[in-house]
């Protein structure tokens, strides 16, 4: 193995510099040479290219977003497209190519695996939405700053004794929307997963039984994937006639510097990559599963299901009385 690419692609997520760093630093310690893609598969596509050498990435670990940019790219969908990514590939004389994403970049990968390219994934969206591992890069700093709206919120709400809707993101999935809804207190949440057991009645009827015991101020936790969070307040506002605030946390919580958590794992999963290229793996994805890191076939792991843990929601409901 004498030479690999490294990309990050679909949505950004705080510590994919922390997992560049780790692949970079790591191949090169093994006399390994990286050359860093920009904008996603995009960069490959184009020949956007440049070599990274450790002091490339100093100081990077503590960055939000990537250095190396990242892009949707539609190209990747056509055979055309698939096919000059895997052909420049093959002339830049790449052993492998690591990319750092979410579902669609590894469903990229498992095309370009098929026109020869070795590829190696490394999960990193904040959505957590990846059945293959417990944890993808961006979730902690993502649920953190989630945290820190609802806190701030909560302080606002309480003054003037109002109801907060907050909608958190997560695209389809959950995971987002009911750490935030526990760890920020939320006395409910709306996720995806359960979407058509959602009754706003039943919401309003607990605001207005919880002011009923003396709380002064409500918080309500709705996930992207739900949707709907204006109409809720309004409705709320109206039949309750308590103020209500709905806040859209959007693209905020894709930002800031990684947490520890989000830093620990993408260094570890960055140094798992690059050791699973060197024992010779081929088309292989990082996880992280109870515990332990693992490097599982990729075809496999597009293949694994995985279910958002209920009993958080449960916790959260008895929890809110
Ligand atoms: P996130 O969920 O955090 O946004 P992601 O990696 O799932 O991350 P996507 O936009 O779904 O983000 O995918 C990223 C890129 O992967 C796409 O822009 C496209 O270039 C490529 N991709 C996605 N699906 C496929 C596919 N079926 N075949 C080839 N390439 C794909």
């Amino acid at each position: 193995i004498k030479k690999i690419g490294v990309l990050t692609s679909g949505g950004d997520a705080p510590g994919m510099n922390a997992a560049i760093r780790a692949v970079v630093r790591t191949a090169q310690y093994h006399d390994v040479e990286v050359i860093g893609i920009r904008k996603g598969y995009n960069g490959l596509i184009n020949g956007e290219i440049k070599e990274m050498r450790s002091k490339d990435v100093s100081n990077v670990m503590n960055l939000g977003g990537t250095i190396l940019h990242t892009a949707r790219c539609p190209e990747m969908m056509t055979e055309e497209g698939v096919s000059k990514a895997a052909a420049i590939y093959k002339i830049l004389g790449l052993d492998a190519l690591v990319v750092i994403g979410g579902d669609g970049s590894y469903r990229g990968m498992a095309e370009l695996a098929k026109r020869g390219v070795n590829c190696i994934g490394i999960p990193a969206t904040i959505d957590l939405d990846m059945n293959c591992t417990e944890y993808t890069i961006g979730f902690d700093t993502a649920v953190n700053t989630g945290m820190d709206a609802l806190n701030k919120l909560r302080d606002t709400s309480s003054s003037h004794e109002r109801c907060s809707v907050v909608e958190v993101m997560g695209r389809d999935a959950g995971y987002i929307a009911i750490w935030c809804g526990m760890v920020g207190g939320a006395e409910d949440v709306m996720f995806p997963e359960e979407k058509d057991k959602i009754d706003s009645a039943k919401v309003i009827q607990q605001i207005l039984e919880n002011r009923s015991i003396g709380k002064r101020h409500n918080l309500i936790v709705v996930a992207e994937g739900v949707g709907g969070t204006q109409k809720l307040a309004k409705d709320i506002q109206e039949i309750t006639g308590i103020q209500t605030r709905a806040t859209i946390l959007g693209h905020l919580q894709r930002g800031g510097s990684p947490t520890a958590t989000d830093r620990m794992h993408a260094s570890m999963m960055g140094y798992h990559a690059v050791k699973a290229i060197l024992e010779g793996q081929q088309n292989r994805v990082v996880s992280y599963n109870k515990g332990r890191y693992e490097v599982l076939d990729l075809t496999e792991a597009l293949n694994m299901e995985k279910h958002l843990d209920r009993e958080i929601y449960d916790v959260i409901k008895v929890l809110a009385i």
